[in-house]
């Protein structure tokens, strides 16, 4: 097959999904909903390929924004090119809006799924090959309700589950403290990672970063506003818990000056920061070309950008540190996809299948759709 079919349909759905509970992650919270946006690519024959924008507008950007992206500044440098001119059609896209990385990441998906219909071939084939079949999966624990997480983590504990992030720096250090020594105590199977989300201001960083690296989780990430880059390097030199970057670190661009000024010892990946699966590929390389880890982040998505980020991980031998997509199967109160992304024994499994694997039911999206354009 030489993809040499013309795009001929751009698909969009403004998706606006109910959520289990509220979640506090740092600076933000979430609620009620979590609001995604999903492309639809349909090529000459009739082949398809689907990819997801999942902004958070405290983190990478608003679903408005992704949308706009999509339907105004990138529909025309899709339609009526060749499946097979994914690479000039990505750089067309960097060049044509800038930011709205989410919106990036799903045309980029749409495109491998695309491909890999046409092609027979599941998208891992198509940037690189696989390295591994399953990828550990981490649920974050971020309920200010926190016998409601307990009940969470029992669940996950039956799942065969292994890594939980606690989201911390939402309300006191207190209660941060309270639910690490809980934790320790009540759920000690569980490797602990921590995440603050931005939520400390430079001041209290260092003493209560300090204070939870007596638990000696797996790490401890983005204590502070993504731009602090001279606290988060004072931060990684007193303490021996590696610290991972999140927000500060998008694409490569900032991979370059997080190394460069030591800030880090790890960094998330997250194909909606990067702007793609290929170049979160290109973050996670560089990130361990400078002797860091990587970790395999998401955003609130479904299960739709968590194949997408699963083909991504599995072609991907630098990220070590397992994945945290969890929303399909714990936090939203239906997924979008016909077959439930797969997870088993607390791994999330790598398809095998054409494409991503597994397509959304289109149903769905119209039933969750606040807004959409063709
Ligand atoms: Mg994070």
């Amino acid at each position: 097959m030489d993809l040499r079919q013309c795009i001929i349909g751009f698909d969009l759905w403004h998706l606006a999904l109910p959520v289990v509970s509220a979640r506090d992650h740092g600076i933000g919270r979430v609620e009620g909903t979590c609001e995604v946006v999903v492309l639809r690519l349909t090529a000459e024959g009739g082949a398809q390929g689907f990819g997801e924008a999942s902004p958070w507008s405290v983190f990478t950007g608003t679903p408005e924004a992704s949308y706009a992206a999509l339907d105004r500044y990138l529909r025309p440098l899709v339609q009526g090119r060749r499946v097979g001119n994914r690479a000039a059609i990505m750089a067309d896209a960097a060049r044509a809006v800038a930011h709205c990385t989410e919106a990036k990441a799903a045309l980029e998906s749409a495109l491998l799924d695309l491909a890999g219909h046409i092609t027979c071939q599941p998208v891992w084939a198509l940037i690189g090959g696989k390295c591994r079949d399953t990828i550990p999966l981490s649920c974050s624990i971020a309920n200010p309700d926190f016998d409601a997480d307990i009940a969470l983590m029992q669940r996950l504990r039956e799942d065969k589950v292994g890594l939980i992030k606690l989201k911390t720096g939402f309300k006191d250090h207190a209660f941060d403290i309270m639910r690490l020594e809980r934790i320790a105590q009540d759920f000690p199977e569980f490797r602990v990672r921590v995440d603050y989300n931005q939520g400390l201001e430079p001041e209290q960083a260092i003493p209560q970063v300090l204070d939870v690296a007596r638990f000696k989780p797996d790490f401890i990430e983005q204590p502070v506003r993504h731009h602090h880059f001279d606290v988060m390097a004072r931060l990684r030199n007193v303490t021996d818990v590696p610290l991972l970057a999140d927000e500060s670190v998008f694409g490569p661009e900032d991979m370059v000056r997080a190394a460069r000024e030591g800030i880090c010892d790890g960094v998330s990946v997250k194909i909606m920061k990067a702007g793609g699966l290929t170049r979160g590929q290109t973050v996670a390389r560089m990130a361990a070309a400078n002797g860091m880890t990587a970790y395999g982040g998401d955003m609130f998505e479904t299960g739709l950008a968590h194949l997408a980020g699963t083909h991504m991980i599995a072609a991907t031998p630098e990220i070590t540190l397992g994945c945290e997509f969890y929303q399909a199967t714990y936090y939203l109160k239906e997924d979008i996809l016909e077959t439930p992304f797969q997870v088993r024994d607390g791994q999330v499994v790598v398809p095998n299948g054409p494409g991503l694997g597994a397509r959304p039911d289109v149903g769905k999206l119209d039933h969750y759709n606040v807004r959409r354009a063709s």
